[in-house]
């Protein structure tokens, strides 16, 4: 599988790719840098916009802008005049604490869930912003809430807390957003790598980035079996997405931190965006729709 570099961004911590399809450009942040950028792959630039605070996740929002999971919650950004918006700060207490992955459902609720710092033990939760901007609390004892997609059928959540090296399964009910019902679907083997991002492809099969792994796996969750694996010349894949025409591109964030300089003299694209065909395609991602 060949994967190459699409943008040497060398970033602290890129994460949370999404392919905002109005605009034809992938949203991704560098999230310690605390900046939101966009990539055209048409003409290979990249603009970025520093937001004031680390920054988790991305999404698309349908009225305009796009919505943040910020270190201090859910914001609303204008990236044409940079006027941005806290709506909600759910962790306000816990200031060790800082807001991670996050993506849309069927119904266009924002989903983003927290990360201690410390790594301490179930000190984290996921959160749901609702369209009428007011926050529920869906699921808590977390450690470190990663990636997090919906089933084609939209009858199920998947989300990864990420030292489970798991993914989880519920029931979900696209009219009320509620989950139920947890239970196993992946195990990650140890010798894998950390799982991170997860996006779903078009077949229902579960794409993961493998931190510490070197490659994203393709799993299918019916029966937990690992299908395919696509490796990425940088050993810190955090999350993919898939983008550009017909969602036939998997692209992949990566991280710099944390290595040391051997392992970046051996891996000198570490925090670049990179990009794989794998021969199958994704679907469209969820914009928010408050
Ligand atoms: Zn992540």
């Amino acid at each position: 599988m060949d994967t190459h570099l699409v943008l040497p961004a060398q970033a602290t911590l890129g994460e949370a790719p999404l392919w905002h399809a109005r605009e034809q450009r992938l949203l991704w942040v560098d999230i310690e840098a605390g900046t939101l950028h966009r990539f055209d792959p048409a003409d290979g630039s990249d603009r970025a916009l520093a937001i004031s605070q680390p920054i988790g996740a991305v999404v698309p929002r349908r009225s305009g802008g796009v919505m943040l999971a910020l270190e201090q919650g859910f914001a609303a950004f204008d990236p044409d005049t940079g006027a941005l918006t806290l709506l909600a700060d759910p962790e306000a207490d816990r200031p060790d604490n800082r807001f991670n992955d996050g993506k849309c459902d069927p119904a266009g609720r924002f989903w983003a869930g927290t990360i201690n710092r410390h790594r301490e033990p179930r000190t984290a939760a996921l959160y749901c912003l609702d369209t009428d901007l007011t926050v529920r609390r869906m699921l808590g004892g977390l450690t470190n809430s990663n990636g997090l997609c919906w089933s084609l059928d939209q009858q199920t959540f998947y989300h990864i807390d990420t030292p489970t090296r798991q993914v989880s399964a519920f029931d979900y009910r696209v009219e009320t957003g509620r989950i139920r019902n947890r239970r196993t679907v992946v195990s990650i083997p140890p010798e894998m790598g950390k799982p991170d991002g997860m996006t779903i492809d078009a077949e229902g099969m579960l794409w993961i980035a493998l931190f510490r792994g070197g490659c994203v796996g393709r799993w299918n969750p019916r029966d937990g079996r690992l299908l395919q694996t696509v490796s990425v010349p940088a050993s810190q894949v955090t999350a993919c997405a898939f983008g550009g025409a017909e969602l036939a591109t998997l692209y992949i964030t990566t991280a710099r931190a944390g290595l040391d300089e051997a392992a970046l003299a051996d891996q000198p694209d570490a925090g670049g965006l990179f990009a794989a065909r794998p021969g199958v395609a994704g679907v469209e991602a969820f914009e928010f729709a408050g």
